[in-house]
């Protein structure tokens, strides 16, 4: 292992020709160039061309950081570090973040294309969320229980559980690598952070924080590198205690029976096709404006892009039309540039895969009245694709039933609150929805029949580390954000103590 440089910032364009900044691992405290010396290369988006290479590793990489986040766990430096301690941590982590996200938010922009705003707004909150996860560790206690007699004392300890591995896809790196590093280190356990091949450089830019900050080495450590390769291997580790995953649903329940098979825990977020349902008398800019937000920002590079318009047939035009105006309007640009609203999509094949969708929806009989192609511009060799709107959808099409992760939405007319609600909940899918009405009733109504992990009404896309997140069917298990995801990072043991000396009953007869 070598020493601990500080990471390098890539620069974006700026190594035609010359060498390009090369990334290693992060393990127990130092970087940790890959055992088979093989790297990968991560392609600025705009330009098409590669800016950094990192570490592609493999078994005995996943074998080296578990082996590393397995001596911490069982370290006294961390075992027995106070709750107290462990908050005092995260915050101090919090801090050094909030001096560093510029960096971190250019690092995104350029490994993944998607808005330098929007980067910077989600790594400005990072700092909120480890803060609150802070707060969390300092709460973190069992309880006593009553006992079947009161000379019984039973008591429950609220313990971690271990090795946490977290994988993590490329749309919003370290915001969602930190909805799981922090109520798993709050709770006391230690990580290894998988990140996706194609946005690896944040979270390794982001790993010396941890030193500076002064957690013991190996309690954090980040390893790159495919997913089928290095990603199945830390899976596959038998000393880790819990995989916690964001991604797609095939590659989520591929990891989840190999976790099944051997008892292994996970927390799955997986993928969603969510549904805006509209209703008569809803104010219908407000729902235009839910509606751009849902799918249109991050150019529909979300797990919660709301991509079906399920609406009153007598309000379809009209509401079509506004969303369709404000779609044309959308700036495309450079994500750089302040101005620009759209960015591109993250890869060559993601953008040749919402042209497939285009051209299915289209196949399958639904009609475009905005968008549909890829767009150029001059100067960028960037992935761009318009917003589009689809319009004469049908539930039932591939166009409404898959998950597209581009900018990409799509009408469906409806006659009742009874069709709206049974179409929102006819999918595999079970991750958000939007509810647009002006009825109160309504609007609660509605809500409780939704299969969704989450609904908002009358807005869209409003998050915080305090509010629980989940996935319902097809979207995943278990829970991040709030109070509830610190449960899954640890486990409960009851304690039952007798408190009569000498006290013996019959050894026959269970204690009630
Ligand atoms: P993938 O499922 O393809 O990949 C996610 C991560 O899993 C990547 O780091 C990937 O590695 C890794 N991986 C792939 N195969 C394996 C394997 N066999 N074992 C271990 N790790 C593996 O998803 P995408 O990166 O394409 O992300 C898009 C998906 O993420 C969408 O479906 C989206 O809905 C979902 N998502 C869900 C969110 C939620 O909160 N519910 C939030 C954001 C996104 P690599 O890419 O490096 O090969």
């Amino acid at each position: 292992m070598t020493a601990l440089p500080a990471a390098p910032l890539p620069q974006r364009r700026a190594h035609e020709g010359g060498p390009l900044p090369r990334y290693e691992h992060f393990v127990a405290g130092s970087w940790m160039p890959p055992g088979g010396g093989r790297y990968l290369e991560s392609t600025d988006p705009t330009s098409a061309q590669p800016w950094y290479e990192f570490a592609r590793g493999d078994e005995d990489d996943a074998r080296l950081a578990v082996g590393a986040a397995y001596e911490a766990f069982h370290d006294s430096s961390w075992r027995d570090l106070p709750q107290s301690r462990r908050s005092s941590l995260l915050r101090r982590l919090a801090g050094l973040v909030h001096e560093h996200v510029e960096d971190l938010a250019l690092t995104e922009t350029l490994d993944n294309g998607k808005l330098l705003s929007e980067m910077r707004g989600q790594l400005a909150s990072l700092p909120a969320h480890l803060h609150y996860y802070a707060g969390l560790a300092e709460q973190l206690c069992g309880e006593t229980v009553p006992g079947p007699h009161p000379a019984i004392l039973n008591y429950t300890l609220r313990e971690p559980l271990g090795v946490v591995v977290a994988i993590t896809p490329w749309n919003s790196p370290l915001l969602l690598t930190t909805s799981k590093i922090g109520p798993a280190l709050a709770a006391g356990n230690t990580v290894v952070v998988k990140p996706s091949e194609h946005t690896s450089a944040s979270v390794l830019r982001l790993a010396p924080l941890f030193e500076e900050a002064g957690f013991p080495p190996g309690v954090f450590n980040v390893v790159t590198g495919l997913g089928r390769e290095v990603g199945q291997a830390l899976v596959e580790d038998s000393r880790v205690a819990k995989v916690s995953f964001t991604g797609s649903t095939h590659t989520g329940s591929e990891l989840a029976a190999s976790c099944g098979a051997r008892f292994v825990r996970t927390t799955l977020e997986l993928g969603g096709k969510s549904p805006h349902l509209v209703f008569p008398g809803a104010d219908l800019d407000q729902a235009a404006v839910g509606i751009v937000a849902g799918v249109f920002a991050a150019a529909g590079q979300s797990c919660v892009a709301g991509s079906r318009v399920l609406v009153p047939r007598s309000l379809h035009d009209e509401l079509a039309e506004r969303v369709v105006e404000r779609a044309r309007s959308i700036r495309i640009g450079d994500p750089l540039e302040p101005a620009t609203q759209l960015g591109q999509l993250a890869t060559a094949q993601q953008l040749a895969r919402v042209e497939e969708y285009v051209a299915l929806g289209v196949a399958e009989g639904a009609r475009v009245l905005t968008g549909g192609d890829r767009r150029s511009i001059a100067g960028l060799a960037g992935y761009f694709m318009e917003p589009t709107v689809f319009v004469g959808g049908d539930n039932r099409m591939r166009l409404c039933q898959e998950e597209i992760f581009g900018p990409v939405v799509t009408f469906i007319s409806v006659d009742s609150e009874d069709e709206a609600i049974d179409l929102a909940n006819h999918t595999r899918y079970g991750l958000a929805a939007g509810v647009w009405t002006a009825d109160l009733s309504r609007a609660h109504r509605v809500a409780a029949r939704l299969d969704a992990g989450t609904v908002w009404i009358n807005t869209y896309r409003c998050t915080s580390p305090m509010s629980p997140r989940s996935g319902f069917k097809d979207s995943g298990i278990g829970i991040e954000h709030s109070a509830h995801s610190m449960a899954e990072y640890t486990r409960l043991k009851s304690v039952w103590v007798e408190t009569r000396e000498g006290f013996a009953d019959d050894p026959f007869v269970l204690r009630t």
